[in-house]
């Protein structure tokens, strides 16, 4: 096994930074293709940036952000955090209590970890299904969750998702929606509405995927539930400093549904083109993918690595090699290891995909030659 734990997933992201620093130091940032689909982006005009202090940031930018947040993500108030795992804690210390329940509605399984994680650091019970029949809400429940589209960019079918908020407001029990990459995929792609126009008490959206923002969390909800959020996220330090939410601000203000609708259709194309060669690759809402399992299907050497340890020697090859960017190199944490080559990035704008293609191709040959190798497959993942 390669990656066996946490410090392993931390150990290969700085890896993965090392190797990204090298390429923007040896051959320029135009030599890497950030196909993640978070670009992190940072807009701010010079005037901007002069009013980031510790109290005049948030004076001038809190108040932009709950304008533009309100619209980009309904509710009476929104509130702007660290990261999405942020909000997603600060809300489960806020309205969870020791030895309650709390039960989750997803499209596909794995949930985000910061879910469970937040429920077992507050003493609560968990339960998660992706079997819609099997949902129930048991007594002594504080809190609903619903993921709007998941890790995997697996969206969730409106008629459940309004079923579940129904089924929670019967008992009079709080819905959080986790709404990352949701609250753009669901409401752009699928035609969705916003998760608190259907009733949601409290959403949450990851600023920096699949839009130009920064890593950050917004949610947005119940004036009187983001207040009593909002206590705990400042008791801990999990809300956003002014740097991040003037980011967020414009980040919002720049988000071009366009973008997403056309790299809805390129996917097809490359899609098509992959298939030539491959027969495990899937689509998602815009781009392509592959899973663990499906990689693994895909190699045709005798190796020992598992399934996630394929796709995370794959990914690396892909980028120290090509410099394709994709999410299992540099993720957090407990991260799916699945990879996805998402056309709605910026650096995906101007990509050639029979280039692209050829470089995903000679990545996995280079994969073939190696998974025999566990020592050389080791290398590739934690030494520069
Ligand atoms: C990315 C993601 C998160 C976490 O976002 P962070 O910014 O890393 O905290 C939570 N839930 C889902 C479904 C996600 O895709």
């Amino acid at each position: 096994m390669i990656i066996n734990n946490s410090l392993d997933e931390v150990k290969k992201r700085e890896n993965a930074l090392s190797i990204i620093k090298n390429h923007v130091e040896t051959k320029g940032r135009s030599s890497l293709f950030d196909l993640t689909g978070l670009a992190g982006g940072f807009i701010a005009s010079e005037a901007e940036i002069s009013l980031l202090e510790t109290y005049v940031g948030p004076a001038i930018f809190e108040d932009a952000i709950q304008e533009v947040g309100k619209e980009h993500m309904g509710g009476d108030k929104v509130l702007a955090v660290n990261r999405t795992s942020s909000g997603i804690l600060a809300t489960i210390l806020s309205l969870v209590s020791e030895g309650s329940n709390v039960v989750h509605y997803l499209a596909e399984l794995p949930a985000h970890p910061s879910i469970p994680r937040s429920c077992k650091l507050v003493g609560a019970e968990y339960f998660e299904t992706d079997v819609f029949e099997e949902f129930t809400i048991p007594d002594n429940t504080s809190l609903v969750v619903v993921t709007g589209s998941t890790m995997d960019h697996k969206v969730i079918d409106e008629d459940e998702f309004r079923q579940v908020i129904e089924m929670a407001h019967a008992k009079n029990i709080p819905v959080m929606v986790d709404d990352a990459s949701g609250a753009r995929l669901r409401t752009v792609i699928y035609n969705q509405p916003k998760a608190c126009d259907l009733g949601a008490d409290i959403s949450i959206t990851s600023t920096d995927k699949l839009m130009a923002g920064p890593r950050g969390g917004l949610m947005a909800g119940r004036e009187d539930l983001i207040d009593e959020i909002k206590i705990k996220v400042n008791q801990f330090g999990l809300e956003a400093q002014p740097p991040a939410v003037l980011a967020m601000v414009n980040g919002i203000k720049n988000f071009k549904e366009e973008n997403l609708i056309k790299s809805f259709t390129k996917k097809d194309e490359l899609y098509e083109l992959l298939c030539e060669n491959f027969s495990n690759f899937v689509k998602s809402p815009t781009g392509v993918m592959i899973y663990p399992e499906g990689l693994s299907k895909e190699v045709s050497v005798s190796h020992n690595l598992s399934d996630d340890d394929l796709a995370y020697v794959f990914s690396f090859i892909l980028l120290r090699d090509y410099g394709i960017i994709t999410i299992p190199p540099v993720s957090m944490p407990g991260a799916s290891a699945t990879i996805r080559f998402e056309l709605s990035s910026s650096d995906a704008i101007n990509l050639d995909l029979k280039d692209l293609i050829k470089k995903i191709e000679a990545s996995f040959e280079k994969l073939q030659d190696v998974v025999s190798n566990e020592e050389k497959c080791k290398e590739i993942v934690f030494t520069f």
